[in-house]
């Protein structure tokens, strides 16, 4: 294995310094838009491995991060104002709303529960009828498709104390609005492999040669993600850009159809916010017509809140790859895992936490 990394890494170097050379680049920034590669490449030292003119920078591939701090203000307010029970995982009961968390609501009484599937929310309900329960649906196209199901399952059991409120979002959307803006300047994207195991990289396909840019599926093993930063470079080599898949034992073209089908069973495209992007048309998904007695946003309305990011935390730039973590004068100060001021250093998936655990002794 060692022998392998080490020929991929010379082949790395190779290609680098004769691009280099041919002023193809002077730094070459390679985007990951999946928390999970996030966290391999700084566990494994991969930006410290490669030559200096590559530059891996992270996107919005932590669901967490990129919910804005709107919905978790609003999800508040709904536990203010209405005797509901919300369910939803770990990492978002810590995540900083404008004034409070969830973690911070459930210390004041407030009924918060961690789950750790969807089912959870969903058994709750049914074995607690007088109880009204709402799930807090977070995540990309990898969870969307257990939503669905919980949703259905829900329907088919004629529930009526059951409530999803969804910050389900879709990747490809968000890719073109970080391509589209010019202060970025991505030169190849490793895709997230997760995600294309449901998509398929056929969702992809249009934005190598819109934007001419490499775009690599990538496993998450050291030796799968050196071999997708070689293969970007070989795209970038030979003026062939396209949607190349390096994570064959998961990711097909087609993707996962029952899986796909599922989430548009449910869920139809709607605009939505992200944190750090803004708004970006038809990246959201909402519950359909047919279930919108299960839509806790229906059911339990509440005022759009006023709301702000913490004072001086730069997630936005952060998950736009415009800035790393240790740019925040913030960063191992006064945000840290223990006591963090922003999203992206609450999550396992985030890019802070990311560069705090692996990275801040460099
Ligand atoms: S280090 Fe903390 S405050 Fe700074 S951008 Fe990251 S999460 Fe926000």
């Amino acid at each position: 294995m060692k022998k392998q990394v080490e020929s991929i890494l010379e082949e790395i170097k190779d290609l680098n310094k004769n691009l280099v050379f041919k002023k193809k680049y002077k730094t070459l920034k390679i985007m990951e838009v999946c928390g999970t590669h996030t966290m391999a490449i700084a566990k494994h030292g991969i930006r410290q491995l490669i030559p200096a003119s590559i530059d891996l920078i992270s996107g919005p591939g932590c669901p967490v991060c990129v919910t804005p701090i709107r919905e978790i203000d609003k999800i508040i307010e709904i536990i203010k104002k209405y005797d509901a029970t919300v369910f939803t995982f770990g990492d978002m009961m810590r995540v900083p709303g404008t004034n409070s968390s969830l973690l911070a609501e459930k210390a004041r009484g407030k009924k918060i529960k961690i789950c750790y599937s969807p089912t959870d929310a969903l058994d709750f309900a049914e074995s607690n009828p007088d109880k009204k329960i709402i799930f807090l649906a977070i995540g990309f196209e990898t969870t969307i498709p257990l939503t669905a199901v919980i949703v259905k399952r829900a329907f088919e059991k004629k529930l009526n104390n059951f409530f999803v409120y969804s910050t389900h979002k879709t990747l490809p959307q968000a890719l073109n609005a970080l391509l589209s803006d010019s202060c970025i300047n991505i030169g190849g994207f490793l895709m997230p492999g997760h995600v294309s195991a449901i998509t398929g990289s056929s969702m992809y396909e249009g934005i190598p040669q819109k934007y001419g840019i490499a775009c690599v599926i990538s496993g998450f093993e050291p030796e799968n993600i050196l071999l997708s930063i070689h293969a970007i470079l070989r795209q970038i080599t030979g003026n062939d850009f396209r949607v190349e898949i390096m994570y064959k034992s998961v990711v097909r073209p087609e993707g996962n159809p029952v899986a796909f089908s599922l989430i548009f069973d449910v869920f139809e495209p709607a605009d939505s916010e992200w944190r750090g992007l803004g708004l970006i048309l038809g990246s959201g998904l909402e519950l359909k017509k047919k279930f919108e007695g299960f839509d806790a946003k229906k059911i339990f309305p509440v005022a759009n809140p006023v709301s702000c990011e913490p004072p001086g935390c730069r997630c936005g730039d952060v998950i736009k790859g415009i800035i790393k973590p240790f740019d925040c004068k913030k960063f191992g100060k006064s945000c840290t895992p223990e006591n963090p001021v922003g999203a992206c250093m609450v999550s396992s998936e985030g890019t802070c936490a990311a560069y705090f655990k692996y990275m801040a002794g460099i």
